[in-house]
């Protein structure tokens, strides 16, 4: 038996999404990664030890996840994870395009990153690697066997777009076979790449994505692997909440900025930045002026940069709220 809940969004847990650089090997349709607004610098392992000591006081509820750009780029990744383990961060996580390079899994034992998460977007390398480049879903998944031979913990981010929400439901038995435990479906955002490309139509519409995805998900986590998903499409009983002003999250940039909202990072609307490796407030206005506003549409942020998901009936008025992009369901 299967069991779905809301992961309901608290100020006691804190997320620290911390890219380290942005340079990557790939060069995926979709990368969100933006140098002009994030930077093009890989940060020394002295700056990335002394932000990460800017949460300090919270480390014990805090969950470290590094990413890129491609993490495992960074020559001092490993001894990144470490320090982040014995500042007691509560865990540490790895985002990779699963080539990890610099020998990464060996400079590591198992107990010192709680999981490599693996980004594939399709169950077959058809599929993947027209989204993510010819040879990717190989290397990807000789990846995850890798990391699982050495005993690391791993799963998966699946971003669903128009271009492979299809081939969702496949992903079960590649999943099983890789050992996955945890399988992440995300929701492509117009932003970096998909925002300069919006001829290409990646968004999912919302009789799509609700014929399509929580039933894939279902199937999936019957197989003894947790699933998440994001709701994206609000029912009209269920409240509107937005992550900036009720959860505790942070997007760090190798320049410096610190986003609290995953879509304003397209725009130098940070509401928090690094200096002198102290986090400071930036001046308004900034993306926290957002939070506050109330619309029938929901989210702000998603009216403003993808209102190609919202539909409003004859009378004007928008037929359901788009949710926060941070708000999921887990199956489990
Ligand atoms: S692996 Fe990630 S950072 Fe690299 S190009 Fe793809 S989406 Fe962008
Ligand atoms: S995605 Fe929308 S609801 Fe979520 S933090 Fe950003 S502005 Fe708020």
């Amino acid at each position: 038996m299967t069991n779905k809940k809301t992961v309901s969004f608290s100020k006691k847990t804190t997320n620290i999404f911390f890219h380290i650089l942005t340079n990557c090997n790939l060069n995926c349709r979709h990368c969100y990664i933006n140098p002009e607004q994030h930077g093009r610098n890989t940060l020394p392992l002295s700056v990335i030890t002394s932000w990460l000591d800017a949460f300090a006081e919270k480390s014990r509820i805090a969950n470290v996840i590094f990413l890129g750009g491609e993490p495992t780029l960074h020559p001092d990744l490993a001894s990144a994870i470490k320090k982040a383990k014995q500042a007691g961060f509560a865990s540490v996580t790895v985002d990779t395009n699963g080539y990890l390079f610099h020998d990464v899994l060996s400079k590591l034992g198992p107990d010192e990153a709680d999981y490599f998460s693996f980004s594939l977007d399709g169950p077959t390398a058809a599929v993947n690697d027209r989204l993510r480049g010819q040879g990717v879903y190989e290397k990807c998944t000789a990846g995850i066997r890798a990391a699982n031979r050495r005993g690391f913990a791993t799963s998966l981010i699946y971003t669903v777009s128009q271009s492979n929400i299809h081939d969702l439901d496949r992903m079960g038995p590649l999943l099983e076979d890789l050992g996955i435990r945890r399988f992440f479906i995300q929701v492509i955002g117009i932003r970096g790449k998909s925002a300069e490309n919006r001829d290409e139509k990646l968004q999912v519409s919302r009789e799509e994505w609700i014929r399509i995805v929580p039933e894939a998900a279902e199937k999936i986590a019957k197989r003894g692997i947790t699933v998440t998903y994001p709701k994206v499409f609000l029912k009209p009983e269920e409240t509107f909440e937005c992550t900036g002003l009720v959860a505790d999250n942070y997007f760090i940039f190798p320049n410096g900025r610190v986003y609290r909202c995953p879509l304003c990072e397209d725009f130098p609307i940070h509401s928090l930045c690094f200096k002198d490796n102290q986090l400071a407030e930036t001046e308004r206005l900034n993306e926290s002026d957002f939070f506050n506003l109330s619309i029938p549409e929901g989210c702000v942020m998603n009216k403003l940069i993808q209102p190609q998901n919202l539909s409003y009936g004859s009378n004007g008025i928008p037929e359901y709220k788009i949710a926060c992009c941070m708000l999921k369901e887990e199956i489990s």
